[in-house]
């Protein structure tokens, strides 16, 4: 959980407009609303997804006293809250303010970290330790307050999830020690444990001084030859250079029990002899990111029977650390093959209506808000998206009402993509992209295209 942080007085609360710190940095906030056609949005900063229960419970407050009440999870484990009255005041910022949520005014846009949100719970180490203390240093630098909205921290536990997401500054356990990379580099710098949030800090304080002429948010819109100097720079102050080119696909948590890895990878199972393991966490994913007001109320309780602490992960899902005790394991118990406690939750988030296992038609199904929540958009993505919805795919699709794809995966995926000519399907990897298939008002066959496209 998140340590306390700094107390600085919420600014009022804006609407639109470039504000005079930001100088165009149009990315949404607490403070700074974006008007959409649903009513103004507000982007809350997670920092590693990490949410208390009493937070969560201040989240759905706000959500349901100034919103349309629901949670929106953001592809970087952050909460949109939408429908907002443009004239709602400071109302939310202090009800957010006084449950810790935003601990630094200057800082709210400047504190996106993501973090492996299984860190601790599937064998790889705690990245905890790091979270609380890169974002008291961010929260406490002057020069970070002037870091973009877009600009992002990672911190891998080594499970190589995260790393993938091309942060600007990230940092990956290995061993006793870390790997911190800059951008997409192949090189990384190893240093100490215990100096990774501080030389994190330290690599986006000088990318704000190399940015200085050429106004970019991120690493990767630097010149290439202003970003290969800021590399080398921050690698002489940092440490010995290591080839350690970036995860392609990021390693995705699997919906279901988290058990502990000896017993999880040993166990063997027969009709006769369950076996007792141990499960860490529940892993949920969210049908489109979205969660009804009961939906994230059962999170929060089942959160606070256990572990009081929910994760929202960077893929629109969310993970219950235990402890849970234990569970037996077999071929023959309940849909996840567990009976005990975690199983007995997990069936209960299954019938909110929350994907509890790789085999629910969800899995890998993501889209943008769409119409009628943005104006841009051509099209109700997210009901075209539900319409579709069909045999597991191999490869996550993502519907975006326009061509600006909106919280997008990354690695390997299928894009569907509203035009005024009609849905264009393509196969991304990495930066190549494979146009599939064209379809133009079919819902049947926009449905088998991608399917296809998927398999
Ligand atoms: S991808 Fe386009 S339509 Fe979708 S939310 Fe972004 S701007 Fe709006």
């Amino acid at each position: 959980m998140l340590a306390a942080m700094p107390d600085s007085a919420p600014s009022p609360l804006s609407v639109g407009g470039p504000s005079p710190r930001d100088g165009g940095d149009a990315c949404p906030g607490t403070l700074r609303l974006h008007r959409a056609d649903d009513g103004a949005l507000a982007r809350v900063r997670v920092p590693g997804g990490v949410l208390s229960a009493d937070r969560a419970d201040a989240l759905l407050a706000v959500a349901g006293r100034f919103g349309d009440g629901e949670l929106h999870l953001t592809s970087r484990g952050n909460v949109q809250l939408r429908g907002l009255d443009a004239e709602c005041g400071g109302g939310p910022a202090e009800l957010l303010g006084a449950a810790g949520l935003l601990p630094s005014a200057a800082h709210e846009r400047a504190r996106n970290i993501v973090a492996s949100p299984l860190a601790g719970l599937d064998g790889s180490p705690s990245v905890g330790g790091w979270l609380s203390e890169l974002d008291g240093l961010v929260c406490g630098s002057a020069d970070a307050a002037a870091l973009s909205g877009r600009f992002l921290f990672a911190l891998d536990s080594g499970r190589g999830d995260v790393d993938a997401l091309g942060a600007d500054v990230t940092l990956i356990a290995e061993g006793d020690g870390c790997l911190l990379r800059v951008g997409a580099a192949d090189e990384v710098f190893r240093l100490r444990a215990a100096d990774g949030p501080r030389a994190a800090l330290l690599a986006a304080e000088a990318f704000l001084r190399a940015a200085r002429d050429s106004g970019a948010w991120r690493v990767k819109d630097l010149p290439d030859d202003v970003r290969a100097a800021l590399v080398r720079a921050i690698g002489a102050a940092a440490g010995p250079a290591v080839h350690h080119p970036r995860p392609a696909a990021p390693k995705v948590p699997v919906p279901g029990l988290v058990t502990a890895p000896d017993h999880s990878t040993t166990a063997t199972v027969t009709a006769t002899a369950p076996v007792t393991v141990t499960v860490t966490a529940i892993t949920v994913g969210v049908p489109l990111g979205r969660l009804a007001p009961a939906q994230w109320r059962l999170l929060t309780e089942t959160a606070r029977r256990y572990g009081n602490e929910l994760r929202l992960t960077p893929w629109r899902g969310v993970i219950v650390p235990g402890p849970f005790g234990p569970s037996e394991l077999s071929d023959h118990s309940g849909s996840s093959g567990h009976s005990g406690p975690a199983s007995e939750a997990l069936d209960t988030l299954a019938a909110a209506g929350l994907i509890t296992g790789p085999d629910s038609p969800w899995t890998g199904v993501g889209a943008c808000i769409g119409h009628p929540g943005c104006a841009k958009s051509l099209s109700d993505v997210r009901a075209e998206a539900g319409a579709a919805v069909g045999p597991v795919g191999r490869l996550p699709v993502y519907w975006s009402g326009c061509e600006r794809r909106c919280g997008h995966p990354h690695g390997e995926w299928i894009d569907v993509v509203v035009t005024p000519d009609g849905h264009r399907i393509s196969h991304v990897r990495g930066e190549h992209r494979d146009p599939r298939a064209a379809v133009r008002d079919n819902p049947a066959e926009l449905a088998a295209a991608v399917a296809a496209a998927r398999a």
